[in-house]
């Protein structure tokens, strides 16, 4: 089986590359090292059924070569992570819609019928108001909220948004075999916490005994899911013929505040470091509009794969802790990595 993964040297995209180099698949990646690293891929650079090209998902010019006799692909370039949503808003638009629809064209004019999965997110749910203390787990059927304002953090929920668009028309009018999925919080080795992230991010704080750093009061909540058990559930979906034109929650659905996370971590640890609130503003700038909750239902990914998560967040941030691979570029002072978008 011929894979091709487009954002393969990034921190989802590696774990898949590792993934189906050890199902005896052939693996091509396409990175432009933005985000991604390249030592996130080196264990695999003389791995004869890996193959790696340097380039940009929207000019380089081996992508319809490269996606005709591809069986299955992974859309997953983009531009990610918090912090560099809100710096770099412009690319954040024009990268993330062009690159998917590129793409998308180049596999329909393959005449090759490969299984793609479209990258979206979480982040198209929006900020969803807690009625009465309670809130609902997000399901692929509801309305979906996008906030516009000064603050820019909405762009990346658009270009997802548009991803989505895409993968659906090109399912349906051209027959193809594509499923846009929403990645929920992803956790586990090779993640940085350069652009946001918090779970490398509290890692690398709680082993080396630096203070922990909570953005506003902690209560805000995510589902956390080992990048191990996401690249099966992708892998699942993929193989799954009714996922076609389909859009797909993939996440975990135990939720915590972050909080929670950070004192969880510093047990984990056995670190002195002490919790420290940092107010959005400080951190993100002026309008943040900090998503409060988060939390999938992840009945449709069940259905259509029985797949079932295998990793519970404690024996990650164990793992991570063990491997001491949070490795974080935290650059001094969290508050000025983000300049205001
Ligand atoms: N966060 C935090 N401290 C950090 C980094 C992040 O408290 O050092 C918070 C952040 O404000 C958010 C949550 O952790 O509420 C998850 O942040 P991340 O950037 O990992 O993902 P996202 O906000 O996209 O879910």
């Amino acid at each position: 089986m011929h894979i091709l993964i487009t954002g393969g040297a990034g921190f989802i995209g590696s774990n898949l590359v590792k993934f189906h180099l050890n199902q005896g698949h052939k693996v091509h990646v396409l990175d432009d090292l933005s985000t991604g690293r390249k030592e996130n891929i080196q264990p695999f650079l003389h791995d004869p059924n890996f193959h790696f090209d340097e380039g940009d998902v929207l000019t380089w010019s081996g992508l319809e070569r490269a996606v005709s006799g591809a069986d299955v692909i992974y859309h997953l370039a983009a531009v990610v992570g918090v912090f560099k949503v809100l710096k770099e808003p412009i690319e954040v638009l024009a990268i993330n819609i062009a690159g998917c629809e590129r793409l998308l064209r180049a596999a329909r004019n393959s005449h090759w019928q490969p299984r793609i999965i479209v990258a979206s997110s979480s982040e198209v749910y929006g900020n969803r108001p807690i009625v009465d203390g309670e809130h609902m787990p997000l399901h692929e059927e509801l309305e979906l909220l996008i906030t516009p304002g000064i603050n820019t953090r909405w762009n990346y929920s658009i270009s997802k948004l548009a991803n989505e668009a895409f993968a659906i028309s090109y399912a349906k009018e051209h027959d193809m075999h594509v499923t846009a999925i929403r990645f929920f919080n992803v956790c586990g080795p090779g993640q940085r916490g350069r652009y946001g992230m918090v779970v490398p991010r509290f890692v690398n704080q709680a082993v080396n005994n630096e203070t922990i750093t909570v953005f506003g009061d902690g209560s805000q909540t995510r589902s956390f899911m080992d990048v191990r058990d996401a690249v099966k559930a992708l892998f699942s979906l993929a193989n799954t013929e009714e996922s076609a034109g389909e859009i797909v929650n993939v996440g975990s659905d135990s939720e915590i505040t972050i909080l929670d996370l950070a004192n969880l971590v510093r047990k984990l640890a056995n670190s002195d470091s002490v919790i420290e609130h940092l107010g959005y503003e400080e951190v993100y700038g002026e309008g943040f509009d900090e998503i409060t909750y988060r939390r999938p239902a992840l009945q449709k990914l069940q259905k259509l794969t029985g797949f079932k998560s295998r990793y519970a967040l404690v024996d990650t941030i164990n793992h991570l802790i063990e491997l001491s691979t949070a490795v974080n570029e935290i650059d001094g002072d969290v508050s000025l990595v983000c300049s205001r978008a």
